[in-house]
């Protein structure tokens, strides 16, 4: 069996129907020879895949041609030939997306190949043609149901129009950024956080990643091959050898000349970089094959809103195709009531939710509530220290049931004075922010809560995510696989996610 499932290959186009500035294969034209030595080349390596003996649904195909390949009808025989084989998992190609889509997928399908198989590496070329002309391209892909990524380079300047085009495209699809070359300065912060918003990995663009061969896929699981056969371990390790033609790649004389693994081609190549846990297989094409979690926890202050209370933009209709495949719950320090008023118009796509920073769990449809109650000792020793501060009775809220107290807040001008007593006493748990103190037990907390929300409804850590904003949502990252952060979320708990991005992105990644 092959132990190479990944292929890219370049052939020997070098023209295209733009123009833009900063490409060396603007409106430069192929004559008929070169054409038909480019399709005689291809035709080879799609002979050379059929009849690799892989397993099936195995190998993934990426044409990576110098210039805008699908004008040409030969990479459409391409795609529809290799998208048909068993072997085949998926195969792509890199394009501009100014051709006939319909055309090439009536010519696909008539011909016996999969659209479900194929996929396409889109780049936006903002010079070249506007954002309606190329999101419509986008829509007849999704009229299809061809999957795609999309993407550009991230000009400084250019920071609305990558939002305009990331913010019309399907929820489910993602959006890249490419650093840009020869900018001749660092990117500042704010040009970083805004570009990092709209791609969750547009900063290992910014990274240098030193080539390591020891955790490259290059000629282990990943080849790329020229035109004439010739292989290396990845388009930019600049150091052919070995010949698929002449069934003469030895993988191990393979070497690498580059310094750096300075694109995505060669960097989604290395393991420790870990985009194979957002993207899966799908890594290599640049195209997420999207987790399938049954639990996501979704904090609400700072994450489901902005700094108003208000839903941001864009949250309800992320949450409704979230909730097609995926339970979600609340995870938040607000009290059931409050969430119940605020965001009623949420409940229908919500399972239930951990509310009270975790004192209380409740399902909407199912299961009955629980509490995690104050002791009577900690009740008793909090009222009495309250009775020395002599707070207004209408300033402290308790939040009762017939068995006990689950939450007690006090709004004081002495805030931090009470935060500071209160830690004196056992057992309890104490969060402090815009003058509200608020007690709960410290036998619980939203990871604790969460805990046991997964373990009544006999679900795995590996079946979960959660994404918050604020140190209070540190320990639900621990309990759950996929611990995620929003953009400008405390650096803790940046660190303690896995990825940082917005809850809108999710459905890029997660669900079906
Ligand atoms: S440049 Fe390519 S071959 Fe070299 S280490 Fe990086 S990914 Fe591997």
């Amino acid at each position: 069996m092959e132990r190479i499932l990944n292929y890219s290959y370049r052939g020997l186009l070098k023209s295209c129907n733009y123009s833009c500035s900063y490409c060396p294969f603007s409106k430069r034209s192929s004559d008929a020879s070169v054409l038909q030595a480019d399709r005689e080349a291809l035709m080879r390596f799609c002979c050379y895949i059929s009849k690799l003996e892989a397993s099936p649904h195995s190998l993934q195909i990426l044409l990576l041609p110098y210039g805008e390949g699908m004008l040409h009808p030969h990479y459409t025989e391409a795609l529809s030939y290799l998208s048909s084989l068993p072997s085949v998992r998926r195969v792509s190609c890199q394009t501009n997306l100014s051709w006939n889509i319909d055309q090439v997928a009536n010519a696909v399908l008539q011909s016996g190949g999969r659209l479900s198989h194929i996929s396409f590496w889109c780049s936006f070329h903002p010079q070249c043609t506007s954002p309606t002309d190329f999101l419509y391209q986008c829509n007849r892909l999704d009229h299809y149901g061809i999957r795609y990524c999309v993407g550009m380079v991230a000009r400084p300047g250019s920071e609305s129009l990558a939002r305009e085009i990331r913010n019309a495209l399907s929820g489910h699809t993602y959006f890249w950024l490419n650093r840009m070359d020869g900018l001749q300065r660092p990117y500042t912060p704010a040009e970083i956080a805004c570009f990092s918003e709209l791609d969750p990995f547009f900063p290992l663009e910014l990274n240098s990643h030193l080539s390591d061969l020891s955790t490259c896929q290059g000629g282990k699981t990943a080849l790329f091959v020229q035109a004439d056969g010739r292989t290396a371990l990845c388009p930019i390790a600049g150091k052919f050898s070995g010949n698929i033609y002449h069934r003469s790649i030895s993988t191990s004389s393979l070497s690498c000349k580059a310094k750096h693994c300075h694109c995505y081609l060669a960097y989604s190549n290395r393991t420790e970089i870990g985009l194979k846990t957002f993207f899966g297989q799908g890594a290599f094409l640049r195209i997420p094959e999207r987790i399938g979690i049954k639990n996501l926890f979704l904090d609400i202050d700072g994450t489901l809103t902005g700094p108003n209370g208000n839903l941001l933009p864009g949250i309800e209709k992320t949450l409704s195709l979230l909730a097609g495949s995926v339970n979600l719950y609340f995870a938040t320090a607000l009290p059931y009531s409050y969430v119940q008023r605020k965001y009623r118009k949420l409940f229908p796509l919500f399972t239930g939710g951990i509310f009270a920073g975790g004192a209380h769990i409740r399902f909407f449809r199912s299961f009955p509530e629980h509490y995690f109650y104050l002791s009577p000792t900690s009740v008793r020793e909090i009222r009495l220290l309250l009775s020395e501060y002599s707070c207004s009775p209408s300033t402290i809220r308790r939040y009762n049931t017939p068995e006990g107290t689950y939450r007690i807040t006090i709004k004081s001008k002495y805030a931090d004075t009470l935060f500071h007593r209160l830690s004196s006493i056992k057992d309890i748990l104490i969060f402090q922010e815009k003058g509200l103190v608020t007690i709960i037990s410290k036998a619980t907390d939203k990871g604790k809560a969460l805990a046991y929300l997964l373990r009544l409804t006999k679900s795995s850590r590996d079946s979960a995510a959660a994404i918050g904003n604020d140190i209070s949502d540190i320990p639900m990252f621990k309990e759950v696989k996929y611990p995620l952060s929003v953009p400008h979320s405390a650096e803790p708990v940046q660190h303690s996610a896995l990825c940082s991005m917005p809850v809108t992105l999710l459905p890029v990644f997660f669900g079906m």
